[in-house]
C-alpha cells in the first residue's frame, strides 16, 4: 500500500463528532477516498500500520460499494449486529492481523 496516494484530512469535522459519539480520545474514519483523523496527528496515525491497515480496508469497502450503498449497508450492519460483529469492521480487523504476519 502506499501512504502518499491516501487522501487524509487532519482536524476533521466528521471524525470529531465520532470522537464524542464514541467517546474516544482518538478517531480515524474513512468516508469515501479519504481517512478523517481527529485527536490524531497523520503521522502518528501512518506510524501504526495496523491503524492505517484497518481504515484501508474501509477505503476498499467504499470503492468496491460505492459511496452511498457503503453508508447504507454498514448502517444496516451496524443495527442488525451491532459494531464489533458489523462484517466490515471484522473484515478491517483482519486486515490489520494479515499485516502482522508479514
Ligand atoms: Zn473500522
Amino acid at each position: 500500500m502506499k501512504f502518499n496516494e491516501i487522501k487524509i484530512v487532519e482536524n476533521s469535522w466528521f471524525a470529531r463528532l465520532a470522537r464524542l459519539v464514541l467517546r474516544t480520545d482518538n478517531v480515524a474514519m474513512v468516508l469515501g477516498k479519504a481517512i478523517h483523523l481527529s485527536g490524531v496527528k497523520k503521522e502518528a496515525f501512518l506510524r501504526n500500520q495496523a491503524w492505517v491497515a484497518h481504515e484501508h480496508c474501509h477505503l476498499q469497502q467504499f470503492k468496491k460499494y460505492g459511496f452511498f450503498r457503503f453508508l447504507w449497508l454498514y448502517l444496516i450492519e451496524s443495527m442488525k449486529v451491532g459494531y464489533y460483529h458489523n462484517k466490515f469492521e471484522v473484515e478491517a480487523r483482519l486486515a490489520e492481523k494479515t499485516l502482522d504476519a508479514k
